[in-house]
């Protein structure tokens, strides 16, 4: 299947080359007829599935085709969760409608709103929002939404997560009735479900995980550390020469600074983003990470969510997520585009349950660091105590997985 057989118009084809988009991704492939008809549709898919242009092109081309020139009224909004997200998919649209006449407007909080308002009033077909800012435009009277006949919610488990319910129902709420819907998601919490039953109508499922060879070309390992001794083993790795660029992920935004002001103080310049920093400051570290000025970006899972890097050798999780699927959603971030990458995991004493649990949802097991610099201290001791309610140390059988060997 390539796009010209999914009834893609001309212009976009041509974008699509200029792109170097050769066929279309799964997601791409399933949803795009479904929504060139009209439907609604529910997308089960995260970042790096393609799922941006699954749903920025039949957009494009649907109002492209009635599109009259002349006063444009917004036709479609796109709710996202982060300024970061917002912006990508911002510039997917005008890279995808490079040769139509089409304007995409992009509007996010934490900057001066007025650069976007005078965009909005140059007339704005398709509009990429955080929720907060285009509710503070909207009760200002300076948005429009009686033609708006399409509404994209990405990344909506995310919106819940960062408290935007409210904000995404309001907005909702002003929206003329008769609309298309699609809802993406990479979970399916119990508020997501309930989303899609209060908004879409005789729906689409789909449903895609990246692809599996994604996630096979990536190399993982686990570190089994006491917690004193994470900083000196990050600072340890990333010293080590083939370190390219590495995300660390922290749990909690105090930890993603802690872990910055450790690295500076060994003279790795590091930066941090998270939902503390002003959209600025976000912007401004994934720049310079981006642009190979710093090797290593520290980052909360909200924070990171969505931000397209390409070619990103390491994943370092510092803090082991409690969730699988965040564990696998940290680490399809490297390996992208059927590149090798490397996933570590930090483990501590209290974290190892976690580690079984991503083993049993990957129907995979973690192979163990081939060193272990700084051993936990409750496997020196011959008279360690029985671990209690805590998992145990993982038999010898399943550690040296993957043909790595084993210190212990
Ligand atoms: P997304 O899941 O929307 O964040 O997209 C992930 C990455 O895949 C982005 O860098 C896109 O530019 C890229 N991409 C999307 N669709 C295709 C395609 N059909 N062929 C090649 N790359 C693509």
């Amino acid at each position: 299947m390539n796009f010209k057989e999914l009834g893609i118009v001309n212009p976009i084809l041509k974008a699509l080359e200029e792109e170097g988009y050769t066929a279309p991704s799964p997601i791409q492939e399933q949803a795009i007829p479904h929504l060139l008809e009209g439907r609604d549709l529910l997308g089960c898919a995260q970042t790096g599935t393609g799922k941006t242009a699954a749903f920025a092109i039949p957009i494009l081309q649907a109002i492209g085709q009635q599109h009259g020139g002349g006063h444009r009224p917004t036709r479609a909004l796109i709710l996202t969760p982060t300024r970061e997200l917002a912006i990508q998919i911002e510039e997917s649209f005008k890279a995808y409608g490079r040769h139509m006449n089409l304007r995409t407007v992009c509007i996010y909080g934490g900057v001066s709103q007025k650069p976007q308002v005078d965009q909005l009033k140059k007339g704005a077909d398709i509009v990429v929002a955080t929720p907060g800012r285009w509710n503070d435009l909207y009760e200002q009277g300076l948005i429009q939404t009686n033609k708006i006949d399409i509404l994209v919610l990405d990344e909506a488990d995310r919106m819940l997560d960062m408290g935007f319910i409210h904000d995404v129902r309001r907005i909702i709420r002003k929206l003329p009735e008769n609309r298309q819907n699609l809802l993406f998601s990479a979970t399916m919490p119990k508020e997501v479900q309930g989303l899609v039953n209060t908004i879409l109508k005789n729906y689409v499922r789909i449903e895609v995980t990246p692809p599996a060879s994604t996630v096979d070309t990536i190399e993982q390992m686990v570190y089994y550390v006491d917690k004193p001794n994470k900083p000196k083993l990050l600072r340890d790795l990333v010293q080590q020469g083939d370190m390219d660029s590495a995300l660390v992920f922290t749990r909690t935004k105090h930890g993603a600074d802690r872990v910055v002001r450790q690295l500076m103080k060994d003279k790795i310049q590091a930066a941090a983003i998270h939902g503390d920093k002003s959209q600025n400051a976000r912007q401004r570290a994934l720049e310079r990470f981006k642009s190979r000025e710093i090797r290593v970006l520290v980052a909360t899972d909200i924070a990171a969510r969505g931000i397209d890097i390409e070619e990103l050798s390491h994943v370092i999780n510092y803090d082991i997520p409690n969730i699988p699927e965040t564990y696998v959603h940290r680490i399809g971030r490297t390996g992208r585009a059927g590149l090798g990458g490397i996933a570590i995991s930090f483990c501590m004493y209290e974290e190892m349950q976690y580690i079984r649990d991503i083993e049993k949802a990957i129907g995979k097991l973690l192979p163990e660091a081939p060193t272990q610099p700084y051993p936990m201290e409750i496997f020196q001791s011959e008279t360690a105590p029985a671990p209690g309610p805590r998992p145990p140390r993982r038999p010898q059988s399943t550690r040296a997985f993957g043909g790595r060997g084993s210190r212990r």
